[in-house]
């Protein structure tokens, strides 16, 4: 998560893009005259106004190579994240579903329906079942590389009211989930 504010424009949700020793800033404003910085150009989509230190702009006499290296470091975030949205273990999956059922219950029609199908309470229990709104928001962060969570890490991307069925490896550990959807409406049950 960002917390340093971006240096151009001062926002800090993250949006903007800037290395760690902020030899190239990527932002969404262009047209800020902010002391220290220039303003090389603009990313080829539009999307960004890329700013270079002064000191190094004038050590930089191409802005081409400037937005190349820019586009370059942006490729490399993307793939980053990317791959650590890819990258938890069955370990680390486990510890951020258990943070969900810890956090969320089962409504009372959820549990009624699950006993209609034939589950016992142990089974109900054992299961991990838990009830969600559209958009469900949570109380304690989960992380956002686990399928399923908002970028923030306090909210779940699901657009259907419904049940959340937790699906185990052989050793026990929670892998992953399928969200049955409370309306009977909806085409798939399981999304
Ligand atoms: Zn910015």
């Amino acid at each position: 998560k960002k917390s340093n504010p971006c240096p151009i424009c001062n926002n800090i949700t993250g949006h903007c893009k800037y290395s760690p020793l902020n030899e190239i800033i990527l932002c969404h404003n262009f047209d800020i005259d902010v002391s220290g910085y220039k303003f090389v150009k603009k990313t080829r989509g539009g999307h960004w106004g890329v700013f270079v230190p002064e000191r190094d702009y004038k050590a930089t006499l191409d802005p081409e190579t400037v937005l190349l290296r820019a586009e370059r470091e942006l490729e490399r975030k993307r793939l980053q994240e990317q791959k650590q949205a890819v990258s938890l273990s069955d370990s680390e999956r486990h510890i951020e579903h258990t943070k969900l059922i810890d956090q969320l219950s089962l409504n009372f029609g959820d549990e009624s329906d699950l006993k209609r199908r034939g589950l016992t309470d142990e089974q109900i229990k054992k299961g991990g079942f838990v009830s969600v709104k559209q958009w469900q928001k949570l109380r304690e962060y989960v992380n956002p590389n686990l399928a399923g969570v908002n970028v923030s890490g306090k909210g779940l991307t699901n657009f259907h009211d419904g049940l959340l069925c937790f699906a185990k490896n052989p050793k026990g550990e929670i892998t992953g989930y399928q969200i049955r959807v409370s309306d009977r409406t909806v085409n798939s049950k399981y999304v």
